[in-house]
């Protein structure tokens, strides 16, 4: 897949903004979950899997990727939703427009609901394949320490070096790839991920497992403080948490899309990005370069249309 360019926003009383629109990567409106996908079907194609499984919410991106993918693959996916989060979005209209089988059971429910259908493509012989929600784990993470690569490479052709990368953290993974990539690297940049949902310790301690478990898949070890120091997982911005947000957030989409055109939704990206102003301001952080990760979500943006602009 090529790679999606760094762009310069001039943005009033602050420095320059970089933005890496990962939004713009060529497969089914881009986003992280689109460069994460590729990884998984590239180990799909390897075996001889006949189906794929995975969850998410109703607003999962990497749930409409995934049955994208599946279709184009002519695979059948089957998709796990909590029924707390199974709410309609472009989404999950194009899960079902994609002919994914979606499943909904309480989120109490989620894991053993996973097993039930795993065991029962099995019994009818197939082979599914199943992909972890968000796209996490080892695969997921290596397409994150890929796209640190491509910053590295516009930082060595531009003569600019990032102080900061700024971007939208859920499952971790993206940022476990984005730390991965700067410590094998020995890059000292600041990895800010901005919750959008979970809380510490908790947020943290999944980025750091994740850190961990690639660092040892492609044996390199690190001191614990080494890791440790590598990774800033924000909590000050979930609000009332994953898919809640406020004005902040709602001017914040308003003036992107109005002054540079760039479509953010209030669930990920645009709620990153308010909390990455906030977090600049507060740490008095100034003469520094700092670089934005578009992380897609696309066809959320539409969803919130009306209640931003209406
Ligand atoms: C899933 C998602 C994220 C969070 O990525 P993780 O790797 O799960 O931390 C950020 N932005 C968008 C648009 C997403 O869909």
């Amino acid at each position: 897949m090529s790679h999606p360019g760094i762009y310069k926003i001039a943005c009033p009383g602050s420095r320059d903004l970089y933005i890496k629109r990962d939004d713009l990567l060529p497969y089914s409106f881009g986003g992280n979950k689109a460069r994460k996908a590729v990884k998984f079907f590239e180990e799909i194609d390897k075996g001889d899997y006949d189906c794929v499984v995975t969850y998410g919410s109703g607003k999962s991106n990497h749930c409409r990727v995934i049955a994208n993918m599946a279709a184009g693959h002519e695979m059948e996916c089957h998709i796990i939703s909590s029924e707390e989060t199974a709410e309609r979005t472009f989404n999950s209209i194009l899960m079902e427009l994609f002919g994914a089988n979606i499943t909904v059971c309480p989120v109490v429910r989620v894991h053993d609901t996973i097993e039930a259908v795993m065991a029962s493509l099995k019994s009818k012989g197939k082979n599914p394949y199943f992909i972890p929600g968000g796209g996490h784990g080892n695969l997921g993470t290596g397409a994150y320490v890929d796209c640190y690569h491509e910053i590295r490479q516009f930082e060595k052709a531009n003569n600019i070096k990032f102080d900061y990368i700024f971007h939208a953290s859920g499952t971790g993974t993206t940022q476990a790839g984005l730390v991965c990539g700067a410590l094998l690297d020995h890059d000292p940049v600041k990895i800010v991920g901005i919750s959008i949902a979970r809380k510490n310790p908790y947020g943290r301690n999944v980025v750091l497992e994740s850190v961990r478990d690639y660092l040892g898949s492609v044996h390199e070890r690190l001191s614990e403080k080494v890791i440790e120091d590598a990774v800033i997982f924000d909590d000050s911005y979930i609000q009332d948490g994953y898919g809640k947000s406020g004005d902040s957030v709602r001017n914040l989409i308003k003036y992107m899309m109005a002054a540079h055109g760039i479509p953010m939704d209030s669930t990920y990206v645009g709620k990153a990005c308010a909390g990455m102003f906030e977090y600049i301001k507060k740490n008095r952080i100034a003469d520094k370069n700092i670089l934005f990760i578009h992380t897609g979500g696309t066809p959320l943006f539409f969803n919130d249309l009306e209640s931003i602009w209406g």
